[in-house]
């Protein structure tokens, strides 16, 4: 309910009082990762861990600017220490502070217990082609899915050249798995250039038409006007309402700004069911009350 009153504020801020209050921020804790995936660069460069200190001034920082929605992530974020405190110290204290939404990414390998609202799980396709792209890790990660009692669990699925011809039967697979409250899809973004995961504009088109119509059979989360806004490549971006804080340093929409090129590209779908929420499309409000 508060969640529902904190939106609709929200909305008439934006409309009526053209108030462009930050929205979500993320906040990244650590780059050490226990995973080594084909796509990315930023985990084990050697970067600091934010402290326990440095994190909670920007959640105090974050709510009194009016953001009611956290995100933790990584690297791995919950392989974060800061001496005696952990990850679940964060999250609690984001509670208490007063966000109304607490949300973690994870790479799934280390048991989900966490009082965060909810979680995103990062699973790259069936067995063989997760495997392929992250590692040897399907199989644990989804022992740690079966034994979680997490009641609010999501896949995070970023779609790439790989891993594209299985979108059907990893949604099939996903939907025997009662733990799993739905599948949020992405694309991969060419953050360091046009490598062989990246799929061109049109060919993304194509997938997002069998998106809507997968939409009809399966737990995709992924709502119709988030997704027909990708089919447009219509969304607004960069999306100065969300930030991401890494350390010492907070960013606007996400840490790679100011490229306009890599912006038009943009497969951070999460961001179109934003857009797609302030403009009101009945579907992403919707959406949005699942996991807000
Ligand atoms: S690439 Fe651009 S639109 Fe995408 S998340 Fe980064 S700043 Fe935002």
């Amino acid at each position: 309910m508060r969640q529902i009153l904190y939106g609709i504020k929200y909305l008439i801020d934006y409309h009526i009082f053209k108030k462009n209050t930050p929205l979500i921020a993320g906040l990244t804790l650590t780059d050490k990762c226990n995973l080594h995936c084909r796509h990315c660069k930023v985990a084990n460069t050697g970067k600091e861990n934010l402290s326990f200190k440095e994190s909670i001034t920007i959640l105090n920082s974050f709510y009194k600017e009016g953001g009611r929605s956290i995100y933790f992530q990584g690297g791995e974020p919950f392989m974060w220490h800061d001496g005696e405190h952990c990850l679940e110290d964060l999250v609690m204290q984001a509670h208490e502070i007063g966000y109304l939404t607490t949300v973690i990414y994870t790479n799934g390998t280390i048991p989900i217990e966490t009082s965060a609202d909810t979680v995103f799980i990062s699973i790259d396709g069936l067995q063989k082609t997760h495997d392929f792209l992250r590692g040897k890790t399907f199989d644990r990660i989804m022992r740690n899915i079966q034994q979680s009692e997490h009641p609010s669990l999501y896949i995070n699925f970023t779609i790439n050249n790989y891993n594209k011809d299985e979108i059907e039967a990893f949604c099939e697979h996903v939907d025997r798995i009662d733990q799993i409250r739905g599948i949020f899809f992405y694309f991969h973004t060419p953050y360091y250039g046009y490598d062989d995961l990246y799929i061109e504009a049109p060919e993304r088109g194509e997938i997002l038409i069998r998106l809507l119509d997968f939409k009809k059979k399966y737990k995709i989360l992924n709502s119709r006007a988030g997704i027909k806004s990708a089919i447009n490549n219509e969304w607004k971006r960069p999306l100065n309402i969300c930030r991401v804080y890494e350390k010492e340093k907070m960013y606007e929409c996400c840490s790679f700004p100011g490229n306009p090129e890599l912006c038009k590209n943009c497969g951070y779908l999460s961001y179109a069911e934003i857009d797609q929420t302030l403009k009101l499309k009945p579907s992403a409000i919707f959406n949005a009350l699942k996991y807000f």
